[in-house]
């Protein structure tokens, strides 16, 4: 009965070469911190690569500066090898003053591209370690009503140099009415969708989900048949975080795993890295 992240159906997207190197993707969480980032890592990769992680205090959050971590894990599902890098953010959003506190971030976004120009131009090109930014989650607090000026702000400064997939964090906060209203195209959704629709592989198929409302968990409960499932309690009930009728949660995985890790990697390279490169050289013809 062992639970699977999803991975063992990559084969179909890639050919039988690429299954023998492995596959190798790089995914970063951003958004205010408490919102369940790194929860729901936990929870998609079946990992638990921060459960030492203490919630900040909160005097403590108030001076934390933004750092930029980075994780590697490789998991073997099937026979199929991901090495996945796990960019997190801490401290997003968190100072007092935050009106571009995310400049570390696309700055980061950056040095990737910078590093693998200078790599591609260089002796060993044929065996790239490639650290750049496949997607980033991007994560919307369920208290608000939509995206605050941080969130268009992040949005419109990384949607040429990223994938973004957006999230609602913590979606068990709301009732499936304010989760729709929190999803409706007119609300917010206008904006998010011309940012990403610019960058986005095409993400058709799984549009209506987005943005994703999630739940994550590291606890294991009983379901309603008393099977072990991954979810939170409270007194009125348990929401499972594999239950498609309780969040999107599996939805989320499927396309990240399933259906567009290859996609994702594809318009990193073919069109956000060509539009760094174009960049990079204009700017040096000028
Ligand atoms: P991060 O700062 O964004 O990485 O957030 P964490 O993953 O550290 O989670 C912060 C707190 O929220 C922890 O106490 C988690 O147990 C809790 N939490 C995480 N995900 C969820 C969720 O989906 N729903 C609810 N209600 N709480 C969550
Ligand atoms: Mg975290």
């Amino acid at each position: 009965d062992k639970e699977y992240v999803g991975f063992a159906a990559l084969p179909n997207q890639l050919h039988r070469k690429s299954v023998k190197k492995g596959f190798d993707f790089t995914l970063m969480v951003a958004g205010e911190s408490g919102l369940g980032k790194s929860t729901l890592i936990n929870s998609l990769f079946l990992t638990n690569l921060y459960e030492d992680r203490q919630v900040p205090e909160a005097s403590a959050r108030l001076s934390q500066t933004l750092t930029i971590e980075r994780r590697g894990v490789e998991i073997e599902e099937r026979g199929v090898k991901v090495k996945l890098t796990l960019v997190d953010t801490p401290g997003f959003g968190d100072s007092v003053d935050c009106s571009d506190c995310w400049l570390p971030v696309v700055k980061f976004i950056e040095e990737q591209f910078e590093q693998y120009l200078r790599d591609e131009s260089g002796l060993n090109r044929k065996n790239i370690q490639d650290s750049r930014v496949h997607c980033c989650l991007y994560f919307i607090s369920p208290f608000g009503r939509g995206l605050r000026p941080l969130d268009v702000a992040f949005l419109r400064a990384v949607h040429e140099k990223v994938n973004i997939i957006p999230v609602i964090g913590k979606a068990d906060a709301l009732l499936p009415q304010e989760t729709q209203a929190l999803k409706q195209k007119g609300r917010w959704g206008d904006c998010i969708e011309a940012e990403m629709s610019k960058s986005s592989p095409d993400l058709e198929k799984g549009k209506e989900s987005i943005p994703f409302a999630v739940v994550g968990s590291c606890e294991v409960v009983r379901d309603g048949r008393n099977r072990p499932v991954r979810g939170r309690r409270y007194s009125w009930g348990t929401v499972e975080v594999e239950n498609p009728h309780h969040c999107d949660f599996l939805n989320l995985r499927r396309m990240l795993v399933q259906t567009h890790l290859q996609d994702l990697k594809e318009v990193t390279h073919d069109l956000l890295y060509e539009g760094y490169r174009a960049r990079c050289l204009q700017s040096l013809a000028r």
